[in-house]
């Protein structure tokens, strides 16, 4: 049996560095933060390589009293809480006193601090919890810290830190809201002795989204300023058009702090509801300021989650504030549908209905015929026959032998059984094609519109993830395989995923260096080039926030190649291809629609368009 230790000092701390002290970034937090409550109005940063090898802050606030120096480095002990009382009331960054005692423990820190009363300054350097004596110093009112070689004595983590440009890219996130948070501050930041940002006093918000957004992002801004009770919530949201591939840009700041706040977050999206796509998120820079007895900031070492005490009242009040916004600019007409009811009465309304109460019948089932407009690259060994043409189709395995050929009229039977069948199952009289775009089909019950491209993805989409769930979905060895050189960082992700990647058909292998060939190719990704496909598939993974789960990721790949995987926008189709597509709006039933995103058609009856005309 082994008995119980009291573990050394040394080991606390580092153990303790683990929660605060994650990366480079990290450290700058802390340091800012730090100089932010010494009220500094002046802060530059000079980081090298990416931080792992120095991290320089210079504040001009308020400094350290000398006799304070060495208490600054011990744990739990903070000039910014006097009582248990003061946790309740937290109007400063920090309060738990062991952001520098944490650093401290993991690298080697100089730290030099003069106060406006002192004659002279003083400093002290503490590595790895080791602390220097103390001597003087002569330097100008404020503080300046020096952190060297984070993790020095940590390997583990150390080994862990990604490449300088992805560190640097994290520390530039933290510049970003700081800068962002704090009006009136002087900011630097240089990287290897290269100027990044420099941000001057005298630029107000505005200006700063500018600089780290770009004027695209600065001209599509609509202000907000609302208060409700004791909330104030104020700042910019972005036009739609401005959306993105992820919630990255979307800045919410409590109190003057940077904060991430998932149902806030939604509140945010879901007013955007009808203006974005899915999977498409909107800008906004969003400041709340609460009083400080409302929330709870204590919950989360780094204090980026707060506990709000009546989270569903703040959750309607930035619903609200957005919605009202944007209603109040002329959106409408980039709406994707124009909506029938909205039509006839006049309102124009976009939030309601949602876009998608047009098209419950036209999402696919799993089983439906290959639709691709080229014969497939040559593959050999693959686990399935992959897919050719529209004559044999990926679905041809689940629907046995039936043909599936390309213009059929007939519904695979395992679609067909799937329940019953909504508005559309009425039969195909005539289809066209429109701006190599739109498919125009007249059916016996009205107009159908179909946009060829959505429809296309939708159905294959829901065809990758039924293969994937039995387990058969094909891939081809590439005859040649086809070396991939992509950075070091991306060529690390791509192989820590790769048996992720291998069970959606992608097999990759390392080539060394930055390297990478791909062995095996995604049949149903057919002509496609597998270097374009990784290189997107790779862009996903970088643009991960946090590493995604596996759920996530398959998922996010998954829409990826349907997205590839489909005709495109501006293809012409033959008439062959027109009535195939058109089939697979077969391959779906009511039960089957997307909760949220854009229409894969839209269904104008007999009796809408007459009723439109007023022939009724
Ligand atoms: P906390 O910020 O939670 O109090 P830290 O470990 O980050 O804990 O810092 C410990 C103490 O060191 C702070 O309470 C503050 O008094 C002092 N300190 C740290 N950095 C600075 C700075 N840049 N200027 C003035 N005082 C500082
Ligand atoms: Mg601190």
């Amino acid at each position: 049996m082994r008995r119980i230790l009291q573990l050394p000092n040394n080991v606390i701390t580092k153990i303790a560095a683990g929660e605060v002290i994650e990366r480079p970034a990290s450290v700058v937090k802390e340091l800012l933060e730090n100089s932010l409550d010494a009220g500094s109005t002046r802060i530059d940063i000079d980081i090298e390589e990416g931080g792992s090898e120095l991290i320089r802050v210079v504040d001009n606030g308020h400094g350290i009293h000398p006799d304070d120096l060495e208490l600054a480095f011990s744990n739990h002990a903070t000039s910014k809480l006097a009582n248990a009382d003061d946790l309740f009331a937290v109007r400063t960054m920090g309060f738990r006193g062991e952001a520098l005692a944490s650093i401290g423990g993991v690298a080697q820190v100089n730290l030099q601090s003069r106060t406006v009363d002192a004659l002279v300054g003083t400093e002290l350097s503490c590595h790895g919890s080791d602390l220097s004596p103390i001597r003087v110093w002569n330097g100008a009112v404020g503080t300046r810290i020096e952190v060297r070689h984070l993790f020095f004595n940590t390997p583990v983590r150390r080994k862990f830190l990604r490449t300088a440009s992805t560190e640097t890219g994290h520390i530039c996130e933290i510049v970003t809201r700081i800068a962002l948070s704090t009006p009136g501050l002087h900011i630097s930041l240089k990287h290897n002795g290269k100027k990044v940002y420099e941000i001057p006093a005298t630029a107000d918000l505005l200006e700063r989204i500018g600089i780290f957004f770009g004027k695209e992002v600065r001209d599509q801004l609509y202000a907000i300023d609302r208060q409700q009770g004791p909330a104030h919530l104020f700042g910019y949201i972005a036009d739609p058009a401005c959306e993105r591939g992820n919630a990255k840009a979307q800045y919410l700041f409590l109190n003057g702090r940077w904060i991430r706040d998932r149902s806030l977050g939604h509140a945010l999206q879901e007013g955007y509801r009808g203006l974005l796509m899915t999977g498409r998120y909107a800008v906004a820079f969003l400041y709340l300021e609460i009083p400080p007895d409302q929330v709870d900031v204590n919950v989360h070492p780094t204090k980026s989650e707060v506990r709000f005490r009546d989270s569903s009242a703040l959750y309607s009040f930035i619903l609200s504030t957005v919605r009202n916004r944007l209603s109040e600019e002329e959106l409408t007409a980039r709406m994707q549908a124009p909506s029938p009811s909205a039509s006839t009465n006049g309102t124009g309304s976009y939030f309601s209905p949602k876009p998608t109460e047009y098209t419950p019948s036209l999402f696919a089932m799993p089983g439906f015929p290959a639709f691709s407009k080229q014969p497939m690259v040559a593959g050999v060994g693959n686990q399935g026959s992959g897919i050719r043409d529209h004559e044999s189709g990926i679905g041809s395995q689940e629907s046995g032998d039936e043909s599936q050929e390309s213009g059929s009229e007939e519904v695979p039977t395992t679609a067909k059984d799937q329940g019953p069948r909504t508005t559309d199952s009425s039969e195909v009289l005539n289809a066209i094609q429109l701006h190599n775009t739109y498919l125009v089909v007249e059916t016996t019950e009205g107009m159908l519109v179909i946009d060829q491209h959505a429809l296309h993805e939708r159905v294959l989409f829901e065809a990758i993830k039924g293969r994937l769930k039995q387990g058969t979905l094909e891939s081809q060895h590439l005859l040649i395989p086809e070396p991939v050189e992509l950075s070091a960082e991306q060529a690390a992700l791509v192989l820590e995923r790769r048996r992720d990647l291998e069970e959606l058909g992608l097999g990759v292998e390392d080539f060394g260096g930055n390297t990478v060939i791909i062995t095996r190719y995604p049949a149903l990704l057919g002509r496609r080039s597998p270097a374009e496909i990784l290189k997107r598939v790779v862009d996903h993974l970088v643009s991960q926030d946090q590493v995604p789960t596996r759920e996530q990721m398959l998922n996010g790949l998954m829409s990826l190649m349907a997205c590839h995987a489909a005709v495109r926008s501006g293809d012409p189709l033959n008439a062959e291809e027109i009535s195939a597509l058109v089939e697979m709006r077969h391959l779906s039933n009511d039960t089957h629609h997307c909760p949220h995103g854009r229409p894969t058609a839209l269904l104008f009856t007999r009796q809408e368009l007459d009723r439109q005309f007023r022939r009724v």
